[in-house]
C-alpha cells in the first residue's frame, strides 16, 4: 500500500522508534512477507500428524488433506477453531467478572456494587422480585442465574441469551438449532467437532461457527457487560484526550493495557491513593492512562485518557516515559517485556494466563486486590525515580475525545428530546433521511492497514453520507486519536442531515457544539451495547434487528475475537463489512455461503473491501437496500 495516508501519530511514534534503533512489528512482518498463502486462504490443516496438509485452491497437487478432508471442511474446521478461540476469551472475561460479582457480595473481594440502576433494570429482564429487598440480595439473584448456566447439563437454554436476546430472532436461531445451554459444553463440543476424524460437513461446521459466535454475543460480550456495569457502574457521557501526547514527562505514568477492569478500576483507585507518594519522589502526580480496551473501559467510566490502541503499544513504551505498564489478558504483544526492559519501564504482567518473559510478574487475583494493586502502583513510582531527570521523546499529538455513550446514557440524553418516548427523535430522523444509516465500526488495529488509514477514512466516507458511526475497541482509539470524537469532527466531516441531528444533540448534552459523530461505545465486549441499541430500536419500530438500515464493520481485523463478535452481528441478521479477508477463500462453498447464501438463513452476508472508500459504498448501497425495504 502506499505510505502516503499514514496517521501523522503513527508517524511520530514509528519516528521515535526508528530513531532509538528499536525493530517494529512492521519490521518483523517484512521480513516474513510474503506470509504464507496456505494459512491466508485457510487450506492448511494440522490438527493431526499425518499432517500438515495444505490443498492449493487452484488445482495443483493434493485435492484433499490426507485424511480426505476436503478445501471446505478445513477452511470451516478453521474457522469453527478461531471463533472458539475469541468465544473462549470473551466467556473467561465473564466467568472472572461474573466470580468477583459473587466474591464482592460475599465480602470476600474489596469491590463495591456502583451500577444500583443496572441491577434493577437486570432484575426487571429476568423477573427477579425487588420489592422491599437489599440490593445485595436482588443482585445475588441475578449472580446465581448466571452461574447456573456455567453449570447446567440440562440442555435448557441458556438464560443469558433466553432473556437478553430479541424474541424474534431467538426462534429463528432455535430452528437453525443454534440456541445453546452451558458454554463450557459447547466450546468442548467444538473442540471435539473439529479434531480428527469428526465433523467433515462444511454446512454443520458453518453452523456451528454461527452457534458459537452467539456464545460470544450472549454470553461472552452481554453478560460480561452487564456484570461490569453492575460492579462499576453505567458509563456517562464524558470528555477525555486520546493519543500518545496523553503522557506527561513530570508525572508517574501507569499504562493501563488489557481488558479486564478488575484489575484496571483498582489500579486507578490505588494510582490516587498514593498520588502522595508520587509527589515525595518528585513526580506531579500519578498519570494513570488507558491502552486497548481496559483504556476504553476507564474512559469511559472516569474519563481516563487514552494512550495508545494496539498496534502502538510496543510504540509508546520506545517514548521512554511509560513508567509501568500493567497488563491483564488478552492482546498483550510479548515483545513489549523486550521494549520496557530498554528503558526504566516496569512491564508487569498479573494473570496466571499471561506470563511473558522478562516480565515482572504481580499475580493479581481479586480477594487481595487491593495488596496487589498497590504493589504495582508502588512499582510504576519506583520506576520514575529511575527514570526522573533522563531524557523522553513524548510526540505532543493529542486530541479529545467524548467518551461514555453506553445505551443508558444515550437514552438518557435523547429523553431530553422527548422524555416520553426517548428513541422517537431517532426514529423519526432515520425515516427522514438525516440519519441515512448506522455502522458499528469495531475490532482491532492492525498495521497491515495502518498505512492507508483504513479506519478513519471509512469513517469519513460514511459521515459525509450521513451514516452515524458507533464504535468500540481500538477503531474507538483509532477515531479519538484523529479527532473523529469531536464537534469539528461533525462541522468537517458530516453532511448536512447528520450535522443537524448531532447539533440537537449536543445542545441536548449541554456541550458547546454538536455530539460527535463518532460515538465512543467502549471496549470490545461493549459491542453488546451496540447490539442492545440496535434491538431497542428494532423493537421501538416493531422490525427485526436484521431490517434495520445497520451494517456492522471490523476494517483492520486481526483477534480472533472479531471473527466471534463478527459472527454474532451476522446471526443477527446484521451485514458485515471486513479487511481482511477471512481466511475462507480457499473453500468456494464457504465462501459462497458467507458472502451469498447466508442471506436466506440469516439475512446478512459478509463483505471483504480492503480499501475505505470501497468499504464505505458497499456499506452506504447495503443501507441503502435496507431502507428501500423499509419503505423509507
Ligand atoms: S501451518 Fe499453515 S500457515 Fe503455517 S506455515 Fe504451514 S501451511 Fe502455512
Ligand atoms: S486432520 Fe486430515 S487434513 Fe488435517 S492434518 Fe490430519 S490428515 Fe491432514
Amino acid at each position: 500500500m502506499a505510505d502516503t495516508t499514514l496517521p501523522v501519530i503513527e508517524g511520530a511514534l514509528l519516528k521515535v522508534a526508528q530513531d532509538k534503533g528499536f525493530a517494529t512489528a512492521r519490521d518483523r512482518l517484512e521480513v516474513m512477507s510474503p506470509q504464507c498463502g496456505f494459512g491466508e486462504l485457510g487450506t492448511c490443516c494440522r490438527i493431526c500428524y499425518m499432517g500438515p496438509c495444505r490443498i492449493d485452491p487452484f488445482g495443483n497437487g493434493p485435492k484433499t488433506g490426507v485424511c480426505g478432508l476436503t478445501p471446505d471442511a478445513m477452511v470451516a474446521r478453521n474457522l469453527l477453531r478461531d471463533t472458539v478461540g475469541g468465544t473462549a476469551s470473551h466467556v473467561g472475561h465473564a466467568r472472572h467478572v461474573l466470580l468477583t460479582l459473587r466474591d464482592a457480595l460475599n465480602g470476600k473481594a474489596p469491590y463495591q456494587i456502583k451500577g444500583v440502576s443496572k441491577v434493577m433494570a437486570l432484575a426487571k429482564t429476568f423477573g427477579v422480585p425487588t420489592e422491599g429487598r437489599e440490593v445485595n440480595d436482588i443482585c445475588r439473584d441475578l449472580v446465581n442465574i448466571a452461574l447456573e448456566d456455567f453449570g447446567r447439563q440440562d440442555e435448557l437454554p441458556n438464560n443469558w441469551i433466553s432473556k437478553r436476546a430479541p424474541a424474534e430472532e431467538q426462534a429463528l436461531w432455535s430452528d437453525l438449532g443454534l440456541m445453546y445451554s452451558n458454554p463450557h459444553n459447547e466450546i468442548e463440543t467444538a473442540m471435539h467437532a473439529t479434531s480428527m476424524g469428526n465433523d467433515a460437513d462444511p454446512v454443520s461446521l458453518m453452523l456451528r461457527v454461527l452457534k458459537m459466535s452467539l456464545i460470544d454475543g450472549w454470553t461472552g460480550l452481554t453478560l460480561c457487560v452487564d456484570l461490569q456495569d453492575i460492579l462499576f457502574g453505567v458509563p456517562e457521557i464524558a470528555v477525555t484526550e486520546a493519543a500518545v501526547g496523553v503522557l506527561e514527562e513530570n508525572s508517574v505514568n501507569v499504562a493501563a493495557h488489557g481488558h479486564n477492569p478488575v484489575l484496571s478500576e483498582k489500579i486507578l483507585e490505588w494510582a490516587e491513593k498514593l498520588e502522595g507518594d508520587a509527589i515525595a519522589a518528585g513526580a506531579e502526580r500519578i498519570n494513570v492512562v488507558g491502552v486497548c480496551c481496559t483504556g476504553n473501559e476507564l474512559s469511559m467510566r472516569h474519563g481516563v485518557k487514552l494512550a495508545a490502541h494496539n498496534s502502538q503499544t510496543e510504540l509508546i513504551l520506545a517514548t521512554g516515559a511509560v513508567d509501568a505498564m500493567v497488563v491483564d489478558i488478552q492482546c498483550i504483544w510479548p515483545q513489549l517485556a523486550q521494549v520496557a526492559k530498554c528503558f526504566d519501564t516496569a512491564f508487569i504482567t498479573t494473570d496466571a494466563m499471561v506470563r511473558i518473559p522478562d516480565a515482572i510478574h504481580i499475580p493479581f487475583e481479586p480477594h487481595h486486590a487491593d495488596e496487589s494493586a498497590r504493589e504495582i502502583v508502588q512499582k510504576a513510582i519506583d520506576a520514575f525515580r529511575r527514570r526522573r531527570g533522563k531524557p523522553v521523546d513524548i510526540p505532543r499529538h493529542k486530541s479529545t475525545a467524548v467518551a461514555g455513550l453506553s445505551v443508558e446514557a444515550i437514552v438518557d440524553l435523547l429523553a431530553k428530546l422527548d422524555a416520553e418516548d426517548p428513541l422517537k427523535p431517532v426514529i423519526d430522523n432515520v425515516a427522514n433521511g438525516n440519519i441515512f444509516g448506522f455502522v458499528g465500526v469495531v475490532g482491532c488495529s492492525s498495521i497491515k492497514f495502518r498505512d492507508n488509514a483504513m479506519t478513519e477514512e471509512m469513517v469519513k466516507h460514511l459521515l459525509r453520507q450521513n451514516v452515524l458511526v458507533l464504535t468500540t475497541g481500538c477503531t474507538a482509539h483509532i477515531c479519538a486519536q484523529d479527532g473523529l470524537m469531536t464537534s469539528e469532527a461533525t462541522y468537517r466531516y458530516c453532511g448536512d442531515g447528520l450535522k443537524a441531528v448531532l447539533e440537537v444533540l449536543g445542545k441536548a448534552a449541554g456541550l458547546d457544539g454538536p455530539l460527535p459523530p463518532v460515538w465512543h461505545m467502549g471496549a470490545c465486549v461493549d459491542n453488546s451495547r451496540i447490539v442492545d441499541l440496535m434491538v431497542a430500536l428494532a423493537e421501538r419500530l416493531g422490525v427485526k434487528v436484521g431490517q434495520l438500515p445497520a451494517v456492522g464493520s471490523a476494517p483492520e481485523l486481526v483477534q480472533e475475537k472479531a471473527v466471534s463478535i463478527g459472527g454474532s452481528f451476522l446471526a443477527l441478521g446484521v451485514s458485515c463489512h471486513i479487511a481482511p479477508a477471512p481466511r475462507i477463500l480457499g473453500g468456494p462453498m464457504v465462501t459462497k455461503l458467507l458472502t451469498e447464501d447466508l442471506q436466506e438463513l440469516t439475512g446478512a452476508v459478509v463483505r471483504v473491501e480492503l480499501e475505505p472508500k470501497g468499504a464505505a459504498d458497499w456499506m452506504i448501497a447495503h443501507i441503502a437496500g435496507k431502507r428501500a425495504a423499509l419503505g423509507i
